[in-house]
């Protein structure tokens, strides 16, 4: 395969829509080029995701203030190319500035307030330019889903509100930040950095991780962390700090306490050259992917009380630790498109054959959890899911049973919040589509029970009877239900303990499944 050099944004619109007609699911890095460790992680997750790459290199003058370096931005093309070749990426968008800023060329998009703040507040109008370019790369793109990396942290959640408030349908993936040895965030204006400055560049990253350390030995005041941090920076008087700031993740304000999941947030000039670093404080020990979960999918306060219950937190950490795909931004989760395209084309020839769905909890999506996966693997769950269904193997369980999930992305935090069930439940009223002879859904455990209630069947929490009462007396229960997607039919609901959330176990219902409705 032979990586292809697009230049023109109809070229780039006329191969993705082949890629589109093929199937095939399609990721977008988009990059200012000048390409180091840094973008090639994000091309490798992409690569791991999804069947096509696209990376776009443009040095978007709309991002750049009128002082600032856009003229003297490194690039390097011949050197990108190669290596976007070696790491065998199908296609390369490096259009021109005519031909992404065409004349007359003139909306622009207004992220709002928390574009002001930190970045916004020393280089005003770049998240505006930002946005712009990278919804324009959307829509000419198409992406499913998207790479970022936290380098960029600011940025990554503009483009998360960018795509929630304009409902744009792609799915973002953020990537840790790539540092040298001695910790300095790799960056393209690197590059610029004398022997000496290089040298002080690295106190940035030393001042995060002094700050991470304090905060887990127990000093969790934000102005002691941030006066510590101040204290480094004073002794090196090439360094010129921007900001130095302590953040709640979501809406970027400075916090008075430091919480896992709080994001440290520094700027600095060293002579001509500005240099950005953050850091998630995180528990002790956890990994950058578990702290990018931590600070992305921070748990939301439900309004309307606990319904469901607490997960196997550890479990569900291990999950998250060995799984990249859901390295995700919580509320864009896995489409209904990459979960058709990867595993039922593959599994299920004849949609029309399967007659039951079962909607699980969290989406197993380890390498080895899932059955579409690793179908010759089964794990405690499938065990006791083939058990509670009356298979002896996956093959027999695809004959006539497809498995979906009621959350597709893991959010950390004492359970599921109503937002991501809410969420999931739009690809979930999807999938339903796919199977036009489904007779009976089989819902394990209490969050998909949850979903599928509130948001399937459309039904008020109050009038929701508990989960734990409902399937007190036997074991599990079911329903008679009518799905606008199934017409007039009706369709039979099982309600089932989820095999491993729970420690009660449902008796088998295969026998009744395969009785009519
Ligand atoms: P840029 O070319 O600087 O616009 O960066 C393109 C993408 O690569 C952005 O999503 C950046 O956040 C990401 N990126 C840049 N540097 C790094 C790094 N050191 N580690 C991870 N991602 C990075």
């Amino acid at each position: 395969m032979s990586t292809r050099w697009i230049f023109t944004v109809a070229e780039m619109i006329s191969f993705a829509t082949e890629v589109r007609s093929q199937s095939k699911t399609l990721a977008l890095v988009p990059t200012m080029g000048a390409l180091h460790e840094g973008h090639l992680s994000l091309v490798r997750q992409a690569k791991i995701q999804c069947d096509v790459v696209v990376v776009s290199i443009f040095v978007n003058p709309a991002q750049f203030g009128p002082t600032e370096d856009f003229a003297r931005y490194p690039r390097n093309p011949e050197k990108d190319f190669e290596l976007l070749e070696s790491a065998k990426v199908h296609a390369v968008l490096a259009p021109s500035v005519d031909e992404v800023f065409p004349a007359g060329f003139s909306t622009f998009v207004d992220p709002g307030q928390i574009a002001t703040v930190w970045e916004g507040a020393q280089r005003p109008g770049h998240f505006r330019g930002v946005a712009t370019v990278v919804l324009r790369l959307f829509n000419i793109v198409r992406p499913d889903v998207a790479f970022f990396g936290q380098k960029d942290f600011q940025q990554v959640v503009i483009i998360r509100r960018l795509v929630e408030d304009l409902n744009l349908p792609v799915r973002l993936v953020v990537c840790p930040i790539v540092r040298e040895a001695d910790g300095l965030a790799r960056s393209s204006r690197n590059i610029y950095l004398s022997a000496e400055d290089r040298r002080a560049a690295a106190l940035l990253s030393r001042s995060l991780k002094r700050a991470e350390a304090l905060a887990q030995s127990g000093e969790a005041d934000a102005e002691t962390l941030k006066a510590e941090m101040r204290k480094m920076f004073a002794a090196e008087p090439r360094l010129q700090i921007d900001y130095a700031a302590i953040v709640d993740p979501a809406t970027l304000e400075p916090v008075t306490h430091a919480l896992p999941g709080s994001v440290a947030l520094v700027a600095a000039h060293l002579g001509a050259v500005r240099l950005i670093d953050n850091l998630i404080f995180g528990p002790p020990g956890s990994s950058p992917e578990m702290k990018l979960q931590l600070a992305l999918t921070a748990p939301q306060p439900d309004k309307e009380g606990a319904a469901a219950p607490r997960p196997e937190i550890d479990s569900l950490r291990i999950k998250i630790e060995n799984c990249r795909d859901c390295a995700a931004v919580t509320s864009i989760s896995l489409p209904a498109r990459e979960f058709l395209f990867k595993y039922l084309k593959r599994d299920y020839p004849n949609l029309g054959a399967i007659r039951v769905l079962v909607i699980g909890g969290c989406a197993p999506i380890g390498p080895t959890d899932s059955p579409y996966r690793n179908p010759e693997q089964p794990n405690l769950f499938l065990t006791r899911l083939y058990e509670l269904l009356g298979v002896q193997s996956f093959a027999e369980f695809k004959a006539s049973f497809a498995l979906t999930d009621a959350a597709r992305c893991h959010a950390v935090g004492n359970r599921v919040d109503e937002r991501t069930l809410e969420y999931c439940a739009k690809h979930l009223r999807e999938e339903l589509n796919l199977f036009p002879n489904v007779q009976s859904i089989v819902i394990l455990g209490e969050y998909a029970y949850v979903q599928f209630q509130r948001h399937v069947l459309g039904r008020e929490r109050s009038s929701i009877k508990p989960f734990a009462e409902l399937l007190k007396a036997e074991g599990w229960a079911q329903e008679s239900v009518r799905l606008p997607c199934y017409g007039e039919r009706d369709l039979r609901v099982l309600y089932c303990y989820h095999p491993t959330f729970e420690n009660k176990k449902s008796p088998r219902v295969g026998g009744y499944l395969s009785s009519k409705p």
